[in-house]
């Protein structure tokens, strides 16, 4: 679980997340994938996450909320980051 924390790190470090689109209850990210050239979508709407990695698919269907794959990780550092950076602004 930790490992897969830094990995989302590492994504976000190296300016692999997109957002593709923002709203407060509705985002939608894209992660690079690292192999390819690739994206995964990544989405969160009214607090719903999503990813579409076979990872997220896997696990979340067995049990679902408990797990953040590393996109998933990866986009919640970068609307944090955009989130700050915001309020920033307003200031
Ligand atoms: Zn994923």
């Amino acid at each position: 679980m930790a490992s897969r924390i830094i990995e989302g790190y590492k994504l976000y470090k190296n300016n692999d997340v997109i957002i593709e689109h923002y709203e407060p209850d509705h985002v939608i990210f894209k992660v690079k994938n690292n192999k390819n050239t690739d994206y995964y979508i990544v989405s969160m709407i009214y607090g719903y996450w999503n990813c579409d990695c076979a990872d997220y698919q896997f696990r979340n269907q067995r049990n679902p909320g408990s797990f953040y794959c590393k996109h998933l990780q990866a986009a919640q550092f970068k609307l944090h980051d955009l989130l700050e950076n915001k309020k920033e602004g307003n200031s």
